[in-house]
């Protein structure tokens, strides 16, 4: 699949709710998966393949997982750290997240799990949930920052 890149408009738009959980859910997930491994990434979500859906895929320290209509139900304690993000040609900025992070989520089945996790896998579990409600990282990050972030982005854009 084409990773859709800032500034397209469906990374500013939240997501729909997941609502069949079938064979084509199946194959859509095997799809970003596949996409996610092949650009090097630790988390994909829906919005990123261009589809505006409330649905992501990681594969982060170890959590390997589908959320569907993903939640963060709590978050606790403060990392410090870089960011990046496939759809900003992985450029990237520190931010501030939450250390500890719990998520509610329901798998391929459209069964409801709850997962905990700590570090760069609970940093995924709240990039990945804000794209599903159309936020970028960049969102996150002060004004002079973003316009850095911004630049280097469009210096990218141009060399390839
Ligand atoms: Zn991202």
């Amino acid at each position: 699949m084409e990773i859709t890149e800032f500034p397209e408009r469906v990374l500013k738009e939240a997501g729909g709710a997941v609502e069949k959980f079938d064979a084509e859910l199946e194959r859509l997930v095997a799809d970003m998966f596949e996409t996610m491994y092949a650009a090097e990434g630790v988390g994909l979500a829906a919005p990123q393949v261009g589809l505006s859906l409330r649905l992501f895929v990681m594969d982060c320290e170890g959590v390997k997982l589908v959320a569907a209509n993903p939640e963060i139900l709590s978050a606790e304690g403060e990392q410090g750290g870089e960011e990046g993000c496939l759809s900003v040609g992985k450029i990237h900025a520190p931010l501030k997240r939450a250390a500890r992070v719990r998520l509610r989520a329901q798998d391929v089945r459209g069964e409801w799990f709850e997962r905990e996790a700590e570090g760069l896998a609970a940093r995924c579990f709240l990039h990945e949930t804000d794209h599903c409600d159309g936020l970028l990282f960049l969102d996150r990050l002060s004004p002079l920052r973003r316009d850095m972030v911004k630049k280097r982005f469009q210096k990218v854009k141009r060399w390839r």
